[in-house]
C-alpha cells in the first residue's frame, strides 16, 4: 500500500481553556491488529481509508502513535448515573485525538475508546475488551443505517493485551468512535456544580457555534439552546422506540447535547414487544425500560436546563421560570414525534385525533399477545404490499397467516385487522406512498441480541465471519435479503439473551 497516513485535523475543542479537559496521550499497547476500517465514513471525513490500514494507520488506531495535527486530550464531565450524582467522571478510558471537517462540511470528533488510563480513570484500567467494542461497532453502524442519529464507528483494533474482567482475562480492543461532538449533559453539569459561570458560558457558546448556529440569532440564545437540544433528544428517543431500541444507561453523562445516540453499553433491541423491557444487567429497578425512556430524557434535560440557569437570566427566580417553562414542553414535542413515527409504521401519514388511541391500543395488543415487534411491522408492510400487487390473493393470505402466527391469540389479530384497514381507507395519500412510508419505517433487520452475542463469541474464538456478515446485513436494514432470512428471526427459547452487561 502506498497510502500515507495524513488526517486533516482541525481541532476546536482543544482550543478551549484547560478547565474542560486534561491533555493526555493514549497509552501504547503491545501488538495491534486491525479488525475493520469503515471506508465510507473515512472518505466522508476526508481521510484516505487505505491510509488507516497501513502500519502507521493501525498504530494510530491502537493509540501507539499520535499523528501530526492531533491534540489528544481527555474530556472532563460529571453525571447522574442511575439517579446518583458523580461530581467528576470524565474520559476514563478514552482520548479525543482531534476533529476533522468532512467533505460534507460536517465537523466530527475522532475519539479512541479503550485507549488506557487517564486522570479520570478512578479505579478503572482504562481499557475495553473485544465484546463491547464489536457490540458498539455493529450497533452504532446499524443505527446509522436505520437513519437514527448516532455516533459512528471509524475502526476497531485488537490490542494484543488481555483485559481482566469478572469473566477472566479477555482480549483487549479499541474502537475509534466518531461523533458530532462528545459534549454531554454531564459536561454542563460539571461546570455548574463547580459554580463556574464563565466556563458555562464558554461551553454554551461553543456548543451553539458548533451544533446550533441558528440559536445565535436569539437573545439571549441559551433558552433557544435548551429548546433545540430538547427537540433533538425528543426526536431521537421517539426514533429509538420506533425500532424497539433500549439504551440501557441513559445517565446524564451518556446524553449528547448534539442529539446523537452515544455510549452503547448494555443497550439492546427488543424482540417480543413489552413496554417494560429492560436488558441492562445493572438496571434492576427497570429505570431505563423501553417505555420509561422519554421520562428519563426529560429528567436529564431538566438537569441540562438547571446547569444553564446561571447564564439564562441574572435573576435566579426568572431563570428558573424560563428553565421550567421550556422543559415542560418536552412531553408535547415528544408525543408529536412518537405518534407521527408510529403512525408511519402503520401507514398512517396524516394523523387524526383518534390515532394516538389507536396506536396505543395496537401496542397493547402486541404486548398482550407477546408479538415480535419487528416482525409485526415487517409483515404488516408485506401485507400492505400484497394488497397493491397483481397476484393479491395468495400473497395476502400468506402475510395474513404470518401475522396471525405472531399472536398468542390469532383471533385478536383478526379483530384488529379490519380496524386498521378502515383507518387506512381514510388516508388521502395514494397507497403507493403509504406503502413506501411503511417500508422505510419498518426495518426487516435489526441487531438482535442473540445474534450480537453469538457474533462476539465467534470473534473471541478468532472467527470474524459472523461480525462481517452481521455488519453487511445491517447496512441495508430495509431491504429484502432472501439469503439472510434467518437473521430476521427472533431467538429460539434457548437462544434468548436476558441481560447485557456494561462491558467496561
Ligand atoms: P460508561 O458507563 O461507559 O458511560 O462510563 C462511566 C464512567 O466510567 C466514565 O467516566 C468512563 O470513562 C468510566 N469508565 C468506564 N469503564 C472504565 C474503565 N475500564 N477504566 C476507566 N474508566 C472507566
Ligand atoms: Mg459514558
Amino acid at each position: 500500500m502506498t497510502a500515507r497516513l495524513k488526517i486533516p485535523f482541525d481541532n476546536s475543542f482543544a482550543q478551549l481553556p484547560d478547565q474542560f479537559y486534561t491533555r493526555q496521550d493514549p497509552v501504547p499497547v503491545t501488538a495491534p491488529r486491525l479488525i475493520k476500517v469503515n471506508e465510507d465514513l473515512a472518505t466522508l471525513m476526508g481521510i484516505d481509508p487505505d491510509s488507516l490500514k497501513t502500519e502507521d494507520g493501525v498504530q494510530m488506531l491502537a493509540g501507539n502513535n499520535v499523528p501530526d495535527g492531533a491534540s489528544p486530550l481527555a474530556m472532563v464531565y460529571a453525571g447522574h448515573q442511575f439517579g446518583g450524582w458523580s461530581p467528576r467522571l470524565g474520559d476514563g478510558r478514552a482520548i479525543l485525538l482531534g476533529e476533522t471537517v468532512g467533505i460534507d462540511g460536517v465537523r466530527r470528533d475522532i475519539h479512541l475508546k479503550g485507549s488506557g488510563r487517564t486522570p479520570y480513570s478512578r479505579g478503572g484500567d482504562g481499557r475495553a475488551w473485544l465484546g463491547p467494542v464489536l457490540r458498539e461497532y455493529i450497533i452504532s453502524e446499524a443505527m446509522a443505517a436505520l437513519d437514527i442519529p448516532t455516533t459512528r464507528a471509524l475502526a476497531a483494533v485488537e490490542t494484543g493485551n488481555k483485559v481482566l474482567r469478572e469473566e477472566g482475562p479477555l482480549p483487549g480492543a479499541i474502537i475509534t468512535r466518531v461523533a458530532q461532538s462528545h459534549i454531554r449533559v454531564g459536561t454542563f453539569q460539571y461546570h455548574y456544580s463547580r459554580g463556574d459561570k464563565d466556563a458555562l458560558r464558554t461551553l454554551a457558546n461553543y456548543v451553539i457555534d458548533r451544533h446550533y448556529p441558528e440559536a445565535k440569532q436569539a437573545h439571549p440564545p441559551y433558552r433557544t439552546l435548551i429548546e433545540m437540544v430538547m427537540d433533538r433528544q425528543a426526536r431521537l428517543i421517539a426514533k429509538w422506540m420506533q425500532v424497539g431500541f433500549i439504551h440501557g444507561v441513559m445517565n446524564t453523562d451518556n446524553m449528547s447535547v448534539a442529539g446523537e445516540t452515544i455510549d452503547f453499553g448494555p443497550c439492546a433491541f427488543m424482540d417480543t414487544y413489552h413496554p417494560g423491557t429492560v436488558f441492562s444487567s445493572i438496571d434492576h429497578a427497570g429505570r431505563y425500560a423501553w417505555a420509561k425512556q422519554p421520562g428519563i430524557a426529560q429528567w436529564n434535560l431538566s438537569q441540562f436546563a438547571q446547569s444553564l440557569l446561571p447564564i439564562l437570566h441574572e435573576e435566579a427566580q426568572i431563570a428558573v421560570g424560563i428553565g421550567q417553562e421550556t422543559i415542560d414542553e418536552f412531553q408535547d414535542i415528544f408525543s408529536n414525534y412518537y405518534f407521527e413515527g408510529f403512525g408511519k409504521k402503520l401507514g398512517l401519514i396524516t394523523l387524526q385525533p383518534g390515532d394516538p388511541d389507536f396506536i396505543g391500543d395496537t401496542l397493547k395488543l402486541l404486548s398482550d399477545n407477546e408479538v415480535d415487534f419487528t416482525l409485526f411491522f415487517r409483515h404488516l408492510t408485506g401485507f400492505a404490499r400484497s394488497n397493491l400487487g397483481q397476484d393479491q390473493g395468495t400473497q395476502e393470505q400468506n402475510y395474513k397467516q404470518k401475522l396471525q402466527k405472531l399472536f398468542k391469540d390469532p383471533e385478536a389479530f383478526n379483530n384488529w385487522l379490519p380496524q386498521w384497514q378502515s383507518r387506512q381507507n381514510q388516508e388521502k395519500a395514494p397507497p403507493e406512498e403509504r406503502l413506501e412510508t411503511m417500508r422505510t419505517s419498518n426495518p426487516i433487520f435489526i441487531p438482535r441480541n442473540h445474534q450480537v452475542e453469538a457474533m462476539i463469541q465467534a470473534a473471541v474464538a478468532g472467527d470474524y465471519g459472523p461480525f462481517e456478515r452481521l455488519h453487511s446485513i445491517l447496512s441495508a436494514p430495509f431491504n429484502e435479503q432472501p439469503d439472510n432470512a434467518r437473521y430476521e428471526q427472533p431467538p429460539k427459547p434457548e437462544e434468548i439473551v436476558h441481560a447485557t452487561f456494561c462491558g467496561t
